[in-house]
């Protein structure tokens, strides 16, 4: 089962509010999907998951598939079961991974043969199958395989990954068979709004569950990132979710939503807070830093998240610079709560019509510090 209701929306490229509706929970967008590409949030239990508030989750079918393998994680009763989340759960295709990690690979109409970046080993993998290993894992919202160009690269090479993209998710409907899955197609085009516009027009005739933006935040300039995604999400249709691939510092999150981006998922969070650093009000704050040693204050004065509530800077880079494990925990569950409060935040925002409001206090407040509350 899967439904979205789109309850506000103020223009086709504008905030919006919606639930997604799936068996295993409900969820209010725009929504952020903290990131469990191994089956796991990194540092974090499901139940501490659950309480600051996550309602899904994404993981990803490249890495499952390499290891410990889909037949694995299938035999050990699917994704939810194996991992221990009764959420709903998305996971990415792996064309990103393919085209970022694989040491080698070679694109064809037909599908895409790559080396494994852990050991080498000689894959295939087509629209059809990468449909059937995702149906295998269980999950809630599959994606289509796509092929993300590099950034730069030349135009008839975007053009003709564009193509085979959409050829591609055509064949990904077609192959689908558990049809309480959700499937969503990637819009790529590269950096030409034409080209996106196209692609999104195409596959909106194709009517699927919701519709991902993919092969954003590749190295391009952030105006440009903004360009193509004003570009797509006009020409998508209103009533069904749109979902920001892997695009997500908290300015990205706001300047998506304010486009009309109803989901996004980004590593950010979880791998910052393992290097040390905090998404916090204020702005970031490197906790390793001399300066917060003695400091008794919280990481974050605006955060009543559990580690906010209990440790000082000064607790927290002891065990940071100790390279205790309790700082990756601790950190990590800040500055997901972090990212969890800031959709919370837009959505009462854009529910009491005050967005653009809510947008120039989170500008103003990293300015100051994090002191004036506007
Ligand atoms: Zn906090």
């Amino acid at each position: 089962m899967f439904e979205f209701s789109l309850n506000k929306s103020s223009g086709p490229a504008a905030p919006r509010l919606g639930e997604i509706v799936t068996a295993r929970g409900v969820v209010p967008t725009p929504a952020f999907m903290p990131v469990g590409t191994y089956g796991t949030v990194k540092t974090l239990t499901p139940e501490e998951l659950r309480a600051m508030g996550a309602g899904i989750i994404l993981s990803n079918m490249y890495h499952l598939y390499l290891r410990p393998g889909v037949e694995a994680v299938a035999q050990l009763g699917g994704l939810h079961r194996f991992m221990h989340w009764d959420g709903p759960i998305l996971t990415d295709s792996g064309g990103f991974q393919v085209f970022s990690l694989a040491p080698f690979r070679k694109v064809s109409d037909a599908g895409v043969t790559f080396r494994s970046h852990l050991d080498g080993s000689s894959h295939f993998l087509d629209p059809e199958k990468v449909v059937a290993l995702q149906e295998a894992l269980g999950v809630d919202l599959m994606i289509c395989l796509d092929e993300c160009p590099g950034y730069p690269a030349p135009e008839d090479e975007v053009r003709r990954a564009a193509a085979r993209t959409l050829e591609w998710a055509r064949r990904s409907r077609a192959a689908r068979k558990n049809p309480e899955a959700a499937l969503f197609p990637v819009v790529q085009g590269g950096m030409l709004p034409e080209l996106r516009r196209e692609q999104a027009q195409a596959l909106r005739e194709l009517n699927f569950d919701g519709y991902a933006l993919g092969g954003l935040s590749v190295g391009e300039d952030k105006e440009l990132t903004w360009e193509m995604v004003a570009a797509t999400t006009p020409e998508l249709p209103q009533d069904k979710p749109r979902y920001l691939m892997g695009v997500g510092t908290p300015e990205d999150l706001v300047a998506g939503v304010a486009l009309g981006v109803d989901m996004f998922d980004c590593v950010l969070p979880t791998r910052n807070a393992r290097n040390g650093m905090a998404f916090t009000n204020g702005g970031r704050v490197v906790i390793k830093n001399a300066a917060y040693a003695l400091d008794p204050g919280p990481l974050d004065d605006a955060c009543d998240c559990y580690t906010c509530r209990n440790y000082s800077r000064g607790y927290l880079r002891h065990l940071y610079v100790s390279r205790e494990i309790l700082a990756f925990r601790l950190l990590t569950f800040h500055n997901l709560y972090y990212y969890l409060d800031l959709m919370v935040k837009m959505r009462q925002a854009i529910a009491a019509d005050r967005f653009a409001a809510f947008r120039r206090e989170f500008h103003q407040n990293r300015l100051n510090g994090g002191k004036a509350s506007g």
